[in-house]
């Protein structure tokens, strides 16, 4: 099969299982998963689907794209301002919003392993990123006016790191967020005498 045909196939099956892995794609199309891989990258980046942990997942879904201009946050209300919103999928084709990864992340444990899935956009090349594979970067000088602490999203750590040099602040690891976000927020609350 040639690239083309396989990436046609990819693209009808990803439309209709939503969620693949590369292993999967590997064994379906008889071809190395380094091959997969390549067969992806521009599908990735014309936006097609998206690049999750070991796998891919559809970005056809209307929802992810379009806004509701009436989409408020399923966390604060706040209205959701589209270029730092954060979704997440949950089971049944639900799709909840919040207003910013701050929100987002807070919402992610809160439902815990009722994520499916769950993306963001890049603060400076506004790409679609998972969530998982997100840098994220807290106390930066830079203030958006949405909520405190602050996180703001990045795809990749060297665009993070180039951004702290200017701005202030920390990188974290998606595993590393869950836990200061929490923590620091506790922090601020610290005089407030409870939750
Ligand atoms: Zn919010
Ligand atoms: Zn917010």
């Amino acid at each position: 099969m040639l690239r083309i045909e396989r990436q046609e196939k990819i693209k009808e099956w990803i439309a209709q299982k939503k969620n693949m892995t590369i292993k999967e794609l590997s064994k379906h199309l008889g071809v190395s998963e380094m091959t997969v891989h390549r067969d992806l990258k521009p599908l990735i980046e014309e936006g097609t689907i998206i690049k999750t942990f070991g796998g891919i997942t559809y970005r056809g879904d209307a929802a992810l794209d379009a806004p509701s201009p009436k989409e408020e946050c399923v966390y604060c209300r706040k209205k959701v301002n589209e270029s730092f919103a954060f979704r997440l999928i949950l089971s049944e084709n639900r799709i909840e919003a919040a207003c910013c990864a701050h929100c987002g992340l807070l919402r992610y444990q809160q439902l815990d392993r009722d994520v499916l899935q769950a993306i963001c956009y890049d603060f400076l090349r506004k790409t679609t990123i998972s969530v998982p594979l997100t840098w994220f970067v807290m106390d930066a000088s830079l203030d958006l006016g949405c909520c405190q602490p602050q996180v703001l999203t990045f795809e990749y750590k060297k665009h993070a790191e180039q951004f702290v040099k200017g701005f202030g602040g920390k990188v974290f690891s998606f595993e590393e967020i869950l836990i200061e976000l929490p923590k620091k927020m506790h922090l601020k609350k610290a005089h407030h005498c409870q939750e």
